[in-house]
């Protein structure tokens, strides 16, 4: 199978229901590539997403939101890193939502979100995003506790109304130019522990480690299932989840790219092309600066 066939097969179909542990392995990686090849595949992805986003700013209709969420060690952080090292910073921006504000609990639970939104012709990062609000707080029910919520809201079917408001959100920001593009980096929990235990053993990689994480560890399964449910009721037409194997980083990667790259592709960006009256002004200051005297060349 080719990468554009392979990259079709993570999407999670929308209306139909899947399983994590049935569907998708975290282990895969299309087995013809090796990792060399795969990196050359990475490197000319990532120069084509630079020549998209130059059109997509240059358009500046469109904007790309693009979501990670996963479990901790998953790689977000360095499958940002790579992917968008070749793009213009200026047409790029990363938000890493973590624990809500008291300032941001008193809102509800979209606004932070929504006030991160990139702006036309941008591409903006969700380094973690509103899905936390059916992830994290649902498996802890004492962070729903925190948030001031009328008790209606926070009553019974929360969670599919909370799927309805979501949908429909991303509804409203595909119809209005926001591209919605969700990865789901999909990491084992053998491998998870392997992470772990790396960046505890290897002093530069401490930092990175939080005892946290092998506290979250423990709640393993009702994140799985938290997920699977996510996916089953937000995977929409409109901003599809790709669940990513996230075992092989360079696999990880190469993915990440390739589904940007296409989602792009399908676009049709178009560079704006200059009215008439534009044009001429143009030709008008050619000549003014082809025509000035006593500079020196
Ligand atoms: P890294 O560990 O790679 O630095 P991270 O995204 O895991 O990155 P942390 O500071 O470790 O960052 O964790 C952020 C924490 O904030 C996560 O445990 C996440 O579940 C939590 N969080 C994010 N959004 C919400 C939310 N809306 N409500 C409650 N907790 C949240
Ligand atoms: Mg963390």
């Amino acid at each position: 199978m080719k990468l554009d066939q392979i990259i079709k097969t993570f999407v999670v179909p929308s209306g139909k229901t899947i399983s994590l542990k049935r569907d998708y392995d975290p282990a895969y990686t299309a087995d013809y590539l090796n990792k060399e090849d795969a990196q050359k595949m990475l490197q000319d992805g990532i120069e084509q997403l630079a020549k998209y986003q130059d059109i997509l700013y240059a358009q500046n209709t469109y904007a790309v939101l693009i979501i990670f969420q996963a479990m901790d060690a998953a790689g977000k952080d360095s499958t940002i890193k790579h992917v968008m090292s070749g793009i213009n910073p200026q047409g790029c921006q990363v938000f890493s939502f973590k624990v809500p504000s008291a300032e941001e609990l008193d809102h509800d639970y979209l606004w932070r979100y929504f006030k991160a939104l990139p702006e036309r012709g941008r591409i903006g990062i969700f380094n973690r995003s509103y899905y936390e609000e059916v992830l994290v707080v649902r498996v802890h029910p004492e962070i729903l506790e925190r948030q001031q919520l009328p008790s209606a809201a926070k009553g019974k079917g929360i969670w599919e109304r909370r799927f309805d408001e979501i949908n429909n959100f991303e509804k409203y920001l595909v119809s209005n130019g926001v591209i919605v593009l969700k990865f789901f980096l999909n990491l084992s929990k053998q491998e998870q522990k392997k992470r772990f235990l790396k960046r505890i053993n290897q002093p530069e990689k401490n930092w990175k480690f939080s005892s946290s994480d092998v506290r979250e560890r423990a709640y393993w399964d009702d994140y799985m299932a938290a997920y699977e449910d996510v996916f089953n009721h937000t995977s929409t037409k409109w901003a599809p989840w790709y669940v990513i194997p996230a075992d092989h980083k360079w696999f990880t990667r190469l993915s990440v790219a390739a589904v940007i790259d296409r989602t792009l592709e399908s676009l049709n960006l178009q560079y704006p092309t200059l009215s008439q009256e534009h044009r001429q002004e143009l030709l008008e200051a050619k000549e003014m600066l082809e025509s000035e005297t006593g500079d020196a060349e």
